[in-house]
């Protein structure tokens, strides 16, 4: 009876008569209470699962390892980890389910460490615990190393299903890698998931944050059937690359479609006059960052010289234990994603990189270019503060790209804060110097630089 309502998802009954059933005489056992448990588990109920547990050793009940591994399951079903680990700790030998449990248990914390030293303690692994893996680094900013392991799955032989082929889509969008893109792309149509909405779906996003629109469209154009998150992935790509035109045309077609906007991006979407604002939300769901809003802040007071208040929100951002993210700048050259900080020399071909950097600056300046310091943060010399702008990160990734790419190749930086005002000046003289598009996914939205100007209109 209880296993009945346990499996058509009635947990509540079925918990009220196992109640009944502890009230009665009749004694539950092991076969009863990993059924109840799993129920726990499943339901997120972790006050009553504890009390099964409490129970099992208010009476001495003997707890095999079908007992145990419910009990494992249980706690990573309702993310106490730390519980499922004391447990799990006395399991021996591990069982792949169990082991698989703690991997996805700690994966969806974001605590990958933790689950990958068990990951790496299963010999046998099978597809589920892989994607769990996966999955975790996918979702938890580690996207480089969710397609390394899943290279490293392709490799031991087993095939990859469409769980885990929309956490590769994801990790892919994440790092804003085109090349890896394509290749991810291609698996997909070589493998014969492309029919599926869902992927379909989730290759929209994945081009769009990966910079290219017109790929993003290839494959929204080429789909047979289309939901609302089709339609709505594809504006929000539009928007987020400061297309409003076709944003808002898409925005009608969807209509004429007869789909309806889904509830509250839409009903935003309609009230936005500004679109940059809507492109900001699309891009700072993909990238969210608590401390935001202070830094922020943070920057506009040290635009205006007001030192006393950017010390006051430092002291906040200290006290709450935040600190300034330190900028980043990736840039993906031929399936190898470079990674550069500012004033990064740790680059093997920093020496050929810093001099290029010269170079465009004495070209940038020829055609107006004076470094801006308005945007430096701290509170230097005039001369120091020169130097911190000229190795903002996103010139050392441009200036990588212009000695290894090939002339008539765009280059895409993804930067992980909002670009500055000097970067950007930059970014739109060098494009014209240099007769190059450059795009640069900040955290805020794309700016595609061409002929001297750059697509946000300098509204971002
Ligand atoms: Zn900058
Ligand atoms: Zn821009």
């Amino acid at each position: 009876m209880i296993d009945g309502y346990c499996q058509s998802g009635h947990y509540d009954i079925a918990f009220h008569l196992f109640e009944e059933m502890k009230n009665s005489d009749v004694e539950p056992d092991e076969m009863i209470l990993s059924t109840i448990l799993s129920a726990c588990g499943r339901a997120g109920k972790l006050t009553y699962g504890k009390a099964i547990h409490d129970f099992i050793e208010e009476n001495d009940m003997v707890v095999d390892s079908h007992l145990l591994s419910a009990l494992i399951a249980m706690y990573t079903g309702s993310g106490s980890m730390d519980l499922a680990q004391q447990l799990f700790d006395k399991t021996s030998p591990k069982n792949l389910v169990v082991a698989t449990a703690m991997v996805s248990g700690y994966s969806k914390l974001g605590r990958v460490e933790d689950a990958r030293l068990i990951f790496d303690q299963i010999v046998q692994k099978d597809l589920v615990c892989w994607s769990a893996m996966i999955s975790g680094y996918a979702e938890s900013d580690q996207p480089q190393e969710a397609l390394r392991l899943f290279s490293e799955m392709e490799v031991s032989g087993l095939r990859p299903d469409q769980v885990t082929m929309l956490s590769v889509m994801s990790a892919c969008a994440h790092l804003g890698a085109l090349d890896q893109a394509k290749w991810v792309h291609l698996y997909i149509d070589k493998n014969g998931f492309g029919g599926a909405l869902s992927v379909n779906n989730a290759l929209i996003d994945m081009y769009a944050k990966c910079g290219s629109l017109e790929r993003a469209r290839g494959v929204f154009e080429k789909m047979p059937r289309r939901n609302v998150i089709s339609w709505t992935t594809m504006i929000s790509a539009f928007a987020m690359h400061g297309d409003a035109g076709n944003a808002l045309n898409f925005f009608n077609q969807m209509k004429h479609a007869n789909i309806e906007p889904n509830g509250v991006t839409f009903v935003r979407f309609m009230d936005e006059i500004e679109l940059g604002e809507f492109a900001a939300q699309q891009v700072l769901e993909l990238e969210p960052d608590h401390d935001g809003a202070l830094v922020v802040l943070s920057n506009i007071y040290a635009k205006e010289g007001r030192w006393e208040d950017v010390g006051m929100v430092r002291k906040i951002m200290n006290n709450s234990g935040i600190s300034k993210q330190r900028g980043c700048s990736r840039i993906e050259l031929k399936n190898e994603v470079h990674e550069f900080l500012m004033a990064d020399r740790s680059h093997k071909q920093a020496d050929q990189i810093y001099e290029k950097l010269d170079e465009v600056v004495r070209e940038v300046k020829r055609v107006g270019y004076t470094p801006n310091t308005c945007s430096v943060l701290v509170d230097l010399e005039e001369e120091e503060k020169k130097e911190a702008i000229l190795w903002h990160s996103e010139k050392l990734a441009l200036s990588f790209g212009l000695i290894s790419e090939k002339k008539s190749s765009s280059i895409h930086i993804v930067k992980n804060l909002r670009i500055c005002e000097d970067c950007h000046t930059f970014m739109k003289l060098a494009s014209k110097v240099y007769d190059r598009e450059i795009i640069i996914r900040d955290r805020t939205r794309f700016h595609h630089y061409r002929h001297g100007s750059c697509s946000c209109k300098d509204y971002w």
